[in-house]
């Protein structure tokens, strides 16, 4: 029988439990002094909760093994082509088919309510260059170059999955002319190929489980009817991609 972690256990095995709950983004950190406390039960059921794994507070085996498989590409952070992001990260894949996956630092991640009616959400691409990484930060530096006050987007997903707050939700967003009450734009980093001018579905399977992911959570939070891209209310390629043919536009109620 696998050996099952909980409140009270003490160890090597603790810690490395404690470290792997680090890496997937606990907060606040967690001492790795391999002592199985309070703190690190609160952890493991947040942890839990995020992956609709069954709430107990307990390290069994699938708990383990999730903690693993999410921790999996911070481990091998480095710069690389899309191909091998997408090889080791293949967590919200199967068979080809896109399955939603929680983001890498979905513990550090805090998907707020707003009061503000939103009833669509609007797919966006950065328009970055495929294989390229750029930050919030960046995006928000671009927009305010064009007059915005802050980044257009309320969620900016990272080649490797991260999802970012951009503008707080409860403010209403810049990302599609006449359509931003309402709404919440979500964008992801990428959107042309490495020329940087031609339009190109970039997303990683990391983005792609992630976008999901994101969707999800949110429709569940608001009363979203519609997943829409830009390119349906522009002469625009973005995001790269049409939102009908997506699984994204099956999950809205
Ligand atoms: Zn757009």
């Amino acid at each position: 029988m696998a050996t099952v972690l909980k409140r009270g256990s003490k160890g090597a095995a603790v810690k490395d439990v404690q470290r792997l709950l680090n890496a997937a983004g606990a907060t606040p950190t967690l001492g790795t002094d391999g002592d199985f406390g309070e703190k690190t039960e609160k952890s493991v059921r947040t942890f839990q909760a995020a992956y609709d794994l069954v709430v107990d507070g307990k390290i069994g085996p699938q708990t383990l093994a999730a903690l693993k498989q999410v921790t999996m590409p911070a481990k091998a952070a480095r710069p690389e082509p899309d191909k091998s992001a997408m090889l080791q990260h293949t967590a919200g894949v199967v068979a080809g088919r896109d399955v939603a996956s929680a983001p890498p630092n979905v513990l550090s991640l805090k998907l707020l309510d707003t009061a503000r009616p939103i009833r669509e959400l609007i797919v966006h691409c950065a328009a970055t260059a495929e294989g390229k990484d750029y930050t919030v930060d960046d995006i928000r530096a671009w927009h305010k170059l064009r007059g915005f006050s802050d980044v257009g987007y309320h969620y900016v997903i990272y080649r490797d999955g991260r999802v970012m707050v951009g503008r707080p939700i409860g403010q209403v967003g810049a990302h599609v002319e006449g359509h931003n009450t309402g709404t919440v734009g979500i964008s992801y980093i990428g959107g042309v190929s490495s020329d940087g001018k031609t339009p190109k579905d970039t997303r990683t399977a990391a983005q792609r489980a992630s976008m999901l992911w994101l969707v999800q959570q949110l429709c569940k939070k608001f009363p979203i009817t519609k997943v829409t891209g830009h390119n349906e209310y522009a002469a625009k390629a973005c995001p790269s991609f049409d939102v009908r043919k997506d699984a994204l536009s099956k999950i809205a109620a």
